[in-house]
């Protein structure tokens, strides 16, 4: 619909107009920093950052029922810069004109309730985000979406030229990383560093396939971290992990999506989140406290954060119970499935104990809570949902698998409704799939599979029809005959079928 046909009483707010006045604040000494440098850290104390308006009480003069509806009207446009995570401009980046926004289809990924089958083995109503329906196939296109949005304005204000970005990943960031440089060519190059051998093939596959000088680095994403970190600060490059403060306010979109799917009914309602390097856990909660500062939510929902006993940093620091005496211990990391989240040392750690506190506080509760799941859970959970109609990767059946574990912990009642985050797609993860089914995991990831779920194909290549078909090479007459009815035999006796 075009903004002039719009009703009047939206028309003035349809097209985003709020003056925000964005600040870099620094979570360890406070201070704020002007946004027009690319900051990752404070230059004063080295501690992470997150970006704050300062003109976010200008939107708290508009009811929250009024920006429901400016949301919900806003939908129906078809404006590219709109139809993203830029529906809600005004909460993400609404210093960036809608003329430096990079549009490649992030965001507004599906909402899919399970299956009866599925809800009653788990116990109680659930959905699955489906964020591996973004371009790249994971939520990172959320962020990535804000970052190069952010540079893109930068470059067109003459800020900054020739842009290197560079950035450490498990698989999915360096994906969504050089596909968004790739399209912003040739201002734009991109650099990723993958630890060798532990992104799948898929992964490695597409920030090749987008152009990327792609580098594999011996050890774990750690380690590849540390090295990033050292070339932003002794070079002149953008860094794009989440420790670029840019792209923990796209990753907000995924909780204001939550809340507009729902029509903003928050109540009796528990996100479950994987927790890897922490950025999207810190976006989910930051989302939800905007939009209930905002009134756009009167009720804040139950987050959960899951994390794999391989690599659980976030959840040893919150099993805790006494405030007073946690302590975040880094783990070494030992072998995960959940391979995206298989970090020992998580940047966002400060921004998730920062915005954990202000959350409890504004929901009067503990609205949250971690859990932890072993490696055959998550497997055993991840091809559950898939075999009842899901799309999920391994980090979705974390997030099912820390679901289940949640309602027998008594942290989830039956009368809540369940949001999960499939992160990515399940094609991006297959191998691990193949390795369950053939039951070929590696001794460290203590998984072996149940019979019950594996599956594999059956090579119909009877003996008995001495031609067969092959490329270049077809079979005619009374030859193809016998092998269609042959081959239809075999199938017809292995499936049971019964004559017409
Ligand atoms: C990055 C990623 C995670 C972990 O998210 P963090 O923001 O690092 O905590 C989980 N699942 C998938 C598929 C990812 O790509
Ligand atoms: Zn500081």
């Amino acid at each position: 619909m075009k903004p002039d046909n719009f009703p009047e009483e939206i028309r003035p707010f349809i097209m985003p107009n709020h003056q925000g006045n964005l600040v870099y604040r620094c979570l360890g000494c406070g201070k704020e920093h002007s946004i027009k440098n690319l900051l990752y850290t404070c230059p004063d104390c080295g501690k992470v950052l997150l970006i704050h308006d300062l003109n976010f009480d200008l939107l708290k003069k508009i009811p929250g029922k009024k920006w429901q509806n400016i949301f919900d009207y806003r939908k129906m446009l078809k404006i590219p810069a709109l139809k993203g995570i830029y529906l809600y401009h005004e909460f993400i980046g609404s210093v960036i004109p809608l003329s430096s926004i990079i549009y490649l289809g992030e965001g507004h990924t599906p909402v899919i309730e399970a299956n009866s089958l599925l809800q009653e083995k788990v116990g109680i109503k659930f959905f699955f985000k489906n964020d591996g329906q973004n371009p790249s196939a994971s939520f990172k296109d959320r962020g990535m979406a804000s970052a190069l949005s952010y540079i893109n304005y930068l470059v067109k204000e003459k800020h900054l030229s020739d842009v290197l970005a560079v950035c450490a990943s498990t698989g999915d960031t360096s994906a969504s990383a050089a596909l968004y440089a790739a399209y912003m060519q040739p201002h734009i190059k991109s650099a990723v560093l993958l630890p060798y051998k532990k992104v799948t093939p898929q992964q490695l596959s597409q920030p090749l396939g987008s152009g990327a000088s792609v580098f594999e680095i011996p050890g774990v994403f750690d380690d590849c971290m540390k090295i990033v970190e050292n070339l932003s600060e002794r070079y002149n490059v953008a860094l794009l992990n989440s420790k670029n403060a840019w792209r923990i306010l796209g990753q907000e979109s995924y909780s204001y999506e939550i809340a507009q799917n729902f029509e903003y009914d928050m109540r009796n309602k528990v996100i479950v989140v994987p927790i890897g390097n922490a950025g999207n856990i810190t976006a989910v909660l930051n989302g939800f406290i905007k939009f209930y500062e905002t009134g756009i939510i009167d009720v804040m929902p139950k987050i959960i954060g899951v994390q794999s006993k391989h690599a659980n940093p976030v959840y040893n620091y919150y099993s805790e119970p006494d405030i007073n005496k946690r302590r975040f211990i880094p783990v070494n990391v030992k072998p995960s499935v959940a391979q995206a989240a298989m970090i020992g040392d998580p940047v966002s750690m400060p921004r998730v104990i920062h915005l954990v506190e202000i959350y409890n506080r504004i929901a009067g509760k503990e609205s949250t809570s971690f859990v932890e799941v072993t490696e055959q859970e998550i497997m055993d959970w991840q091809i559950t949902a898939n075999r009842n109609g899901h799309i999920a990767c391994t980090h979705g059946g974390e997030c099912l698998a820390g679901l289940s574990t949640a309602i027998k912990n008594g942290l989830v009642s039956k009368t809540d409704t369940a949001v999960l985050d499939s992160t990515a797609h399940a094609l991006k993860f297959s191998g691990f799939q193949d390795l369950y089914f053939e039951n070929k995991f590696p001794s460290e990831y203590e998984i072996l599979p149940n019979k019950a779920l594996v599956n594999f194909p059956v090579l119909m290549h009877p003996d008995d029809p001495d031609k067969v078909p092959a490329p270049g090479k077809p079979l005619t007459g009374n030859d193809f005959k016998i092998f269609i009815n042959r081959i239809s035999d075999e199938i017809a006796n292995i499936l049971d079928l019964k004559e017409r």
